[in-house]
């Protein structure tokens, strides 16, 4: 089979065999030596991603998804396993790797292109590349109205596309999405899933995104992960086959979602059925 070459860009050029997976994490554990003693933040976790593929997390508060990104982010090493994103052992952060957080994490004193562009100017892209691109990207997600406003002028909808656009305008293979609309209201919620659906359609990327939401999992996810916690391990890994584009009240989405709920009350005995979204 033919070797595709993936991103030659800061002069590094990836050979990526087509079945060859955009992530593979390998047996890795993570402890933290907090105040109140060792926690086993994830034991023994083992998962490859596909190229392009959309992968969601799900599990109880503390099962280690918000460490499981950060080891994928390169923000965190193991304490034993490995981490390979394209064929490289992960080591740090990389443009290629970018994360998406609940809160934004956008800058209040930048305007939304400016927010867009800082990280194309970290980059080193030519100014006039960096607006094609920012604009681009903007018109994208629907803001190019609000090019000059400031962060705080937009609703927390408008802010979580600036982050989409901000983060897709680097290019990155993968996007790794820290709960991203969980503090959005349900019709803005509903939006966002239709866009960054057809986003991902459109360019390819490879997607990990972490939700409480099983509902949520279900309708994005290509297979959704459901773990345990304490320590934070794999469950169960459920296969979404169902046809795209999915509603939330689709009933065969609604099935899968009972399932991984199910799974989930296991590990917390009198869980919210609300966790279903
Ligand atoms: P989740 O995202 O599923 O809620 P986390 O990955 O945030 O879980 O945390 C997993 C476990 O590791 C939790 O018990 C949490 O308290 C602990 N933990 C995470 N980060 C740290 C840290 N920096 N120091 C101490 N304990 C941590």
């Amino acid at each position: 089979m033919a070797v595709v070459e993936r991103g030659s860009r800061r002069g590094q050029v990836v050979h990526l065999h087509p079945t060859e997976p955009a992530l593979h994490v390998d047996q890795v554990s993570r402890r933290f030596d907090g105040r109140r003693g060792l926690t086993t933040a994830l034991a023994d976790v083992s998962l490859d991603v596909r190229q392009g593929e959309f992968v969601c997390v799900v599990g109880p508060s503390g099962c280690g998804k918000s460490t499981l990104l950060d080891l994928l982010a390169g923000h965190q090493r193991p304490d034993t396993g490995h981490v390979w994103a394209h064929g490289a052992e992960v080591v740090g952060p990389d443009p290629r790797r970018m994360m998406i957080f609940q809160d934004h994490a956008l800058f209040p004193w930048l305007s939304v292109r400016q927010n867009v562009e800082l990280g194309l100017r970290l980059a080193g892209v030519a100014r006039a590349e960096r607006r094609r691109r920012a604009t681009g990207w903007l018109e994208r997600v629907h803001l190019e109205r609000f090019a000059d406003a400031l962060v705080h002028e937009l609703s927390g909808g408008m802010r979580q596309r600036v982050s989409i656009a901000r983060a897709l305008a680097l290019d990155p293979d993968v996007l790794l999405m820290d709960e991203p609309f969980a503090a959005l209201d349900a019709q803005t919620r509903d939006l966002l899933h239709g866009e960054l659906q057809a986003l991902w359609r459109e360019t390819g990327k490879t997607v990990v995104f972490i939700t409480h939401n099983v509902r949520e999992a279900v309708l994005l996810g290509d297979r959704v992960v459901v773990m345990t916690a304490h320590p934070g391990t794999i469950r169960r890994i459920v296969p979404v086959d169902l046809p795209r584009p999915r509603h939330m009240e689709d009933p065969g989405l609604i099935d899968l979602a009972r399932g991984v709920l199910a799974d989930l009350r296991d590990e917390v005995p009198g869980a919210p059925a609300q966790a279903a979204g």
